[in-house]
């Protein structure tokens, strides 16, 4: 249920509506618009409960939403969420790109590629300090020591940093260090995790899960976003099909979908969605002209010898190579790309 205040109303009334909801033992969470403020109703309310709202002073209308996550859709905030790090904007007008390692391995090996990709126009430097391997013998990431690398490369290119949080034991400690936090697509449904990460001041990454569906992916962000934390960005970075030319299958309809339903922003990962270095090129160009607010890829100096998802990670010239690619597709959708267009050149 979301209640539409009148433009103009007091804060009186806005109190009487939040007072009433807070009387019925519901939860609410309020969202000021340009013109309206919205307030939306948390928890199970009963259909009378909208006639009792609806006679409350400068109350203009409430809508029941038919969909089960409130927060995160689009009824209860119409324009789209726009998250700032550092300066580099996510969910507006200009174009994201997350680029790095799948994970820290040196210093050597996360710094020159931080300085790889900033040169190539890259926004975002990413790397895995925390990595959920498929098995236990596999390279588990450098933990603590691989924060401290990424925090220096940072100091040193001024990229703002994303990386993941496993636990929500971790949080706290990757909170310290990380500008963005991401929970991956294995923990989609994890939810003392999605609680935690709820609970920080921080833009949190979700990654849509292996076999999820929108609506539970979704209900996923609903979880964080319920705890107070509004700043969450989607990821789509496919999901499992029986196709085995690809590790994974891209849901290029689920960018437009989560448009169309949701005010977050989505980042497309074709490198994760492809499993392939050779698919992430066409893949990102295609997330971009469906309307992706930005792309995460995996870049690696010489994937040959990566610990870990090499066959999908780009050289450094191939991803220059692809954002050469991007500011005619950007401007074809207008999309803004000045940002896209000076980095590239200088
Ligand atoms: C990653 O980003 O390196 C990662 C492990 O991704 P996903 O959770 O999408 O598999
Ligand atoms: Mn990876």
């Amino acid at each position: 249920m979301i209640v539409v205040m009148k433009a103009g109303c007091s804060q009186d009334d806005i109190s009487k509506v939040t007072d009433h909801i807070d009387k019925s033992g519901l939860k609410y969470h309020t969202s000021q618009g340009i013109t309206h403020t919205i307030i939306g109703v948390l928890g199970q309310a009963l259909p009378e409960f909208r006639d009792t709202l609806e006679l409350l002073p400068g109350v203009e209308e409430v809508i029941l939403v038919s969909k089960p996550y409130k927060l995160a859709s689009r009824e209860f905030h119409p324009r789209d969420t726009t998250i700032n790090v550092r300066g580099v904007t996510i969910g507006d007008n200009e174009i994201a790109i997350m680029a790095g390692p799948c994970a820290v391995e040196s210093k050597q090996q996360i710094l020159s590629t931080a300085r790889a990709v900033k040169a190539a126009g890259a926004t975002i430097l990413r790397g895995g300090a925390f990595k959920p391997r498929t098995s236990p013998y596999q390279f588990q990431g450098l933990g603590e020591e691989g924060l401290k690398l990424l925090s220096m490369a940072r100091e040193e290119t001024g990229l703002p940093i994303i990386t993941e949080v496993m636990t929500p034991h971790d949080v706290e400690l990757v909170a310290e260090y990380a500008d963005i936090l991401q929970v991956g697509a294995r923990n989609m449904q994890n939810f003392p995790l999605l609680d935690r990460v709820g609970r920080i001041k921080k833009p949190v990454m979700l990654k849509r899960g292996l076999s999820s569906t929108i609506q539970e992916w979704l209900l996923a962000a609903e979880y964080i976003l319920s705890e107070g934390n509004d700043q969450v960005i989607l990821c789509e970075r496919g999901i499992r099909t029986f196709e085995t030319y690809t590790r994974n299958t891209m849901d290029i309809s689920a960018i437009p979908i989560i448009k169309r339903v949701s005010h977050l922003p989505i980042i497309a990962d074709p490198s994760h969605a492809t499993g392939k270095w050779y698919l992430v090129e066409p893949l990102a160009l295609a997330a971009i002209a469906s309307g992706a607010d930005g792309l995460l890829v995996e870049v690696h100096p010489n994937p040959d010898k990566a610990l870990t998802d090499g066959p999908q990670s780009l050289t450094f010239d191939n991803f220059q190579h692809l954002m050469s690619l991007l500011p005619p597709i950007a401007q074809a959708i207008n999309r803004d790309i000045t940002s896209l267009n000076t980095k590239i050149k200088s």
